[in-house]
């Protein structure tokens, strides 16, 4: 049984606190929003009132956050977990955030005695409720070894993919190649239904050719339904593709499909449709055909 500290219990996180609590683990759970901890009190594990509290006597830190201020707060700030970690604690970071950001914090990490990993995952909320995550892991081999027990917990397909920074660096390649799918799955939608074909018999087709993926299994019912609740925020999106370009361009990658999709996420977010999942690209193709 390890002791775990779990900070960041949204649709993610609050799932993956739930799997290791239920896997005999001491968990204890710091939100901002307190509320958010009761899924994880109801499977067995605790509700802290701060961070601080949480991470007292924490083997292990896990971070579930939505973008990198709120790393850098919850960890680096003055009452962060770097300034109260037990010395020798080993830090996980799930949120997806900036490769830079992630290796400033993981020097910050190793002056204070604590080993840090980048660990962003891909899967959205059903792979995070069906402990099915796919997790890209930066770090040291040491402290990857280690974690990797925990990280089956959650994860299915759990790779360690390099140095500090790699998991983020591979997890934005990640969501380049779902933003485009996704894109293209909106504009396929809209098409058939412009010619009057019915779209279950069409996706059944493609979705055994090679235009078959998971992100058609999981994002065209919501399409055909106009069905766009969370899972994965608008917002979100818009940033991890502006990590993407950001990113790209300081390795002189040239990336025009990803700063194509990264402007008609931003459309929506500028219209108030950040809040609704990245499936509603496919208002976007309606706007821009007059549908
Ligand atoms: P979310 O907004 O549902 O969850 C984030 C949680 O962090 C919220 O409960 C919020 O209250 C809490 N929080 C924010 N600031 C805090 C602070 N200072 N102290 C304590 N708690 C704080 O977001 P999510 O969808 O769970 O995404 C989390 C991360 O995972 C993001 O980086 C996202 O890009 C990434 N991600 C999301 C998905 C998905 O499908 N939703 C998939 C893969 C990766």
């Amino acid at each position: 049984m390890t002791r775990i500290a779990f900070i960041g219990l949204g649709i993610m996180g609050s799932p993956m606190a739930v799997h290791l609590a239920r896997a005999g683990h001491d968990v204890v759970g710091f939100n901002r929003t307190p509320e958010k901890t009761a899924p994880l009190v109801a499977a067995g594990g605790r509700a802290a009132p701060s961070v601080r509290e949480a991470v007292r006597g924490a083997e292990v830190v896990m971070t579930m956050l939505p973008d990198s201020p709120d790393v850098e707060e919850v960890l680096g700030g003055d009452d962060g977990v770097l300034a109260h970690a037990e010395r020798g604690a080993l830090l996980v970071d799930f949120s997806t955030i900036r490769p830079d950001v992630t290796q400033d914090l993981a020097g910050r990490a190793r002056e204070r005695g604590l080993a840090f990993l980048d660990a962003p995952v891909s899967g959205g909320e059903a792979g995070a409720k069906d402990a099915a995550l796919s997790i890209m892991v930066g770090g040291e081999p040491a402290d990857f070894a280690a974690a990797r027990p925990l990280l089956d917990v959650v994860g299915k397909t759990v790779v360690h993919v390099g140095p500090s920074g790699s998991g983020q660096t591979v997890k934005a390649a990640n969501q380049l190649m779902v933003a485009a799918h996704i894109q293209a799955l909106a504009e396929a939608t809209v098409f058939l239904e412009a010619y009057g074909v019915d779209v279950d018999a069409a996706f059944e087709v493609l979705g055994g050719g090679l235009a078959g993926s998971k992100v058609l299994t999981q994002k065209k019912a919501n399409m055909r339904d106009r069905s766009f609740d969370p899972g994965f925020r608008l917002q979100l999106h818009h940033k991890d593709l502006g990590i993407v370009q950001a990113a790209a361009r300081e390795a002189g990658v040239i990336t025009p499909v990803g700063a194509l999709v990264g402007q008609l996420v931003g459309s929506l977010v500028a219209q108030g449709h950040g809040t609704l999942d990245h499936s509603a690209l496919l208002k976007g193709v309606e706007q821009l055909s007059g549908r």
